[in-house]
């Protein structure tokens, strides 16, 4: 079946699962669900992924820091999973290096249970965080989670070295560890095209209004941007409403719970590349927090994160002057070139929905997630955290709590089955685009590449029986096509210009306001038959 169309409406057949939300935790679910045999329909009131899941760090890994907060399950599990991930999708992700230069000033967040460890027993520490630490840290790492294919940890001495190049000469020693990169939207919609190809039904831009619990089944109603309204009945429903999951439990379900969800904000800024060579840094403030700067889109780095807690859910995310300003700061510390304002070419910013353990800090707050089940009968299934990195165990882990109420359900297949696209060798994308650029001589190398880290073996489908660059019909810019278009419309659930531009890809970031506008026009004409032109174009340079 195609994906971005849905299959017929199940009618007055109750589904066995409706799922509130598709960000990836969600689409993860609905894949999972559907593969092993149960109906499934999942509904997003927005764009998939237009919450948290196109706003994060987009790593793979298994979280270094969280170590000192002695979260030692959630590690292990993320740094097992990174390679499974790897396996099942080499279009989106890929290894990453990971360069963590050491100096004096590396300090500890006092709240840390390690920090307050090495105070006990090494109180002239003062809060320092020593190297010898970061190496013990480093060697659990390597060893906690069956790295098979990632290269392990290796120190690394920064003079006369690339790595060293773009920093101040105080740096002279490093360590180098490994973690994995992800296109954290395209994941999302990957899994939602995996569902749909199995038979869920996603909607997009479908909101659920309300619902109530029957004695065996729930009726849910639904509203579409275009003011339609719909009824289904389900078995079980999975609230994954990642921010909202709290809202929707009270307001749309009319259920008390006990678990809360704590909102904490994180923002990113993306300033032109800041040096040549692909590897990533990780940067130790004075205050005990981290940041990243990692190689982006080529021709860009991306800086982040920040943690703050974040007041009102219907307050939209963005990126404080005030947090822009600590990632420049903070990068700037560590870099020969301070970062200047006017350097910043975009910024980004999302909400995590953490499980609200009583942390006092943001920082503090803890990364595991749960998941509450409630009722015997007609069960309710809420998510309360998650990283990206752990969507597929949570999934797993989500259908094991419900399978009691589906005797026949299949059993876990996640693990070894690739995405839509991702069906090549962990190597294999520079053979993959050179395939197409033999194949089709009219594909540059650099759009070759693009197309096959978007789509992966689909590029291939996309350019099929292309012969000339006019039989891919108009030319937006940026190497976008007709052709290109279409294919995210009617697979991958693009209605408008921001979908595409900042979800779908991040071609946005290259884009001249009238290009966007030309792409927007052409498809919300290509969709208007479809949707009735719903959706206004609301994301876009926010710098
Ligand atoms: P969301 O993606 O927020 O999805 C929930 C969806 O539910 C939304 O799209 C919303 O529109 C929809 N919804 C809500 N109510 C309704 C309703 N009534 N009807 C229909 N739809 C509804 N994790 C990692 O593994 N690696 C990282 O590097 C990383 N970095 C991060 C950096 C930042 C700054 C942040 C904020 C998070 C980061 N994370 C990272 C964590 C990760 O991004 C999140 O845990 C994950 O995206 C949460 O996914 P979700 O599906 O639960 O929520």
């Amino acid at each position: 079946m195609g994906s971005g169309s849905n299959p017929p409406d199940p009618g007055g057949d109750a589904l066995d699962l409706f799922i509130i939300g598709g960000g990836i935790n969600g689409c993860g679910i609905a894949r999972d669900a559907a593969g092993r045999g149960l109906t499934v329909a999942l509904a997003e009131m927005n764009d998939l992924g237009s919450a948290t899941s196109s706003a994060s760090t987009k790593l793979f890994h298994g979280g270094l820091r969280y170590l000192e907060y002695f979260e030692f399950r959630l590690v292990r599990e993320a740094l097992k999973e990174r390679e499974v991930l790897l396996l099942a999708m080499p279009h989106i992700a890929w290894p990453m290096r990971f360069v963590l230069p050491l100096h004096q000033q590396m300090r500890f967040d006092s709240e840390t249970p390690a920090s307050r460890l090495l105070s006990l027993v090494m109180p002239w520490m003062k809060g320092r965080r020593p190297a010898w630490l970061i190496r013990l840290g480093l060697f659990l790492y390597d060893h906690m989670g069956q790295r098979r294919l990632l290269p392990p940890t290796s120190a690394l001495d920064l003079r006369g070295r690339p790595e060293g190049e773009p920093l101040k000469q105080e740096f002279v020693r490093a360590y180098e560890y490994s973690d994995c990169w992800v296109q954290d939207s395209r994941l999302v919609v990957l899994n939602a095209r995996g569902a749909a190809d199995a038979g869920a039904k996603i909607m997009t831009r479908t909101r659920v209004t309300q619902a109530e619990r029957g004695v065996t089944h729930w009726t849910i109603h639904t509203k579409s941007a275009d003011g339609s309204v719909q009824t289904f009945r389900a078995r079980c429903i999975v609230n994954a409403g990642g921010p909202w999951v709290s809202q929707v439990l009270t307001e749309t379900l009319g259920i008390d719970s006990a678990e809360h969800i704590r909102l904490v904000r994180g923002s990113h800024i993306v300033v032109r590349k800041l040096y040549d060579h692909q590897k990533c840094y990780f940067l130790q403030g004075t205050d005990g927090r981290i940041i990243f700067l990692i190689p982006y889109e080529d021709d860009f780095t991306l800086i982040g994160t920040t943690d703050q807690d974040h007041a009102a859910l219907d307050e939209k995310p963005t990126c404080s002057e005030a947090e822009a300003d600590y990632l420049r700061t903070f990068a700037s510390s560590y870099l020969r070139k301070p970062i200047a304002k006017e350097d910043i070419v975009w910024t980004y910013s999302g909400v995590r929905p953490l499980y609200d353990d009583g942390a006092s800090s943001a920082t503090a707050a803890t990364r595991e997630y749960v998941l509450s089940l409630d009722g015997n009968q007609a069960p309710l299934l809420s998510v309360f955290g998650g990283k990206i990195t752990t969507h597929r165990k949570l999934a797993e882990a989500a259908l094991a709590k419900i399978a009691p109420f589906f005797p026949t359900m299949g059993n876990a297949w996640t693990a070894r089955a690739p995405l839509p696209g991702g069906d090549f060798p962990i190597d294999g994308a520079v053979a993959l685009a050179a395939g197409i650029c033999r194949d089709h001589p009219f594909v540059d190398e650099a759009l070759a590449r693009r197309l096959v880290r978007t789509y992966g073996t689909d590029a291939r489908r996309i350019l099929s029986g292309s012969k000339q660059a006019s039989d891919l019909g108009e030319d937006f810019g940026a190497g976008i096509t007709a052709r290109e278009l279409d294919w995210t419309i009617g697979r991958e659930w693009v209605r408008n210009a921001d979908d595409f531009l900042w979800r779908r890809t991040k071609l946005g970031l290259r884009m001249l306001p009238d290009q966007a506008q030309a792409i927007d026009d052409y498809i919300r004409h290509k969709c208007r038959a479809v949707t009735g032109g719903d959706a206004t174009m609301s994301n876009s340079r926010s710098v």
